[in-house]
């Protein structure tokens, strides 16, 4: 696959957030919770949809976590440690461990609150309510939504080929699946507003039913009875970026959050 024909250059940006606001002593600290990201959600949007790194290799980064795959072949979901590929057409498979990714984000996932989830609320005030809960807004945030959902609408999109086009262009053929009545994991990750220039600030989700025949990057839900959401606060980041390939001459440098908004929700 494209992994062979590129050297991965790896930049381990280990950016310790807690340094910014509590001092020096806690780089002696040990190992904070990590978000691992490949590549940057900027790069997605301007087309560069080259695999990275194999997806065999990121587990050893995470049990947990959402990305997409070489060519923008469907949606990521991990959710313990279970891998899924939701395809274009919606169909979940297991994907190979060579296969690669070029964009990604995952943790191993240790929850340290769980908060149950009033039902009846829709995407939009389900994370106004989350983001009243989380309180620290600065700070990264690993999620998981657990438990039954009226209703869940998710879109996925079909593989690319060479040249590819701009995300906006492709998501603008997305298909979209509503699944009413369905039990299973929302996974993913709120991101404070300084993350903008690598990833999506907000929420980014992806969903995976129980049976892991359902899912895809989330558009809207109604959560049900009984859903909890279970919290983990993030303090480091890897940042592993392609060392060539088109992301050598994408135009990564203006502000994208529009365009990046309008694809992603
Ligand atoms: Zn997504």
């Amino acid at each position: 696959l494209a992994r062979a024909e590129r050297a991965v250059g790896i930049l381990l940006v280990g950016l310790l957030l807690g340094w910014l606001g509590g001092g020096c002593a806690n780089l002696a600290a040990p190992a904070e919770a990590e978000m691992y990201q490949v590549s940057t959600l900027q790069a997605i949007v301007e087309g560069v949809y080259d695999g990275v790194i194999p997806v065999g290799e990121l587990r050893r980064h995470g049990d947990f976590g959402i990305g997409t795959f070489h060519g923008l072949d469907g949606e990521l979901v991990m959710v313990d440690g279970f891998l899924a590929q939701v395809k274009g057409d919606g169909a979940v498979v297991v994907p190979l461990d060579t296969m690669t990714t070029p964009l990604a984000c995952v943790t191993w996932f240790a929850p340290g609150r769980t908060v149950p989830v009033p039902a009846g609320m829709n995407l939009a005030g389900f994370t106004a309510w989350l983001d009243g809960e989380l309180g620290n807004l600065n700070l990264p945030y690993a999620v998981r939504v657990r438990g039954d959902f009226r209703r869940v609408k998710t879109r996925s999109v079909p593989a690319q080929r060479k040249p590819y086009p701009r995300l906006a262009e492709v998501t603008a053929t997305q298909a979209v699946f509503e699944l009413a009545a369905t039990r299973g994991d929302i996974v993913g990750f709120r991101l404070p507003g300084y993350f903008g220039g690598i990833n999506l600030p907000g929420y980014h989700l992806h969903y995976l039913n129980d049976a892991h025949t359902q899912g895809g990057h989330l558009l809207d839900v109604e959560t049900g009875d009984g859903v909890v959401v279970e919290i983990q606060a993030l303090r480091r980041l890897s940042l592993i970026l392609p060392e060539g390939g088109d992301f050598a001459t994408a135009e990564l440098s203006g502000d994208k959050s529009a365009e990046l908004r309008k694809a992603e929700q």
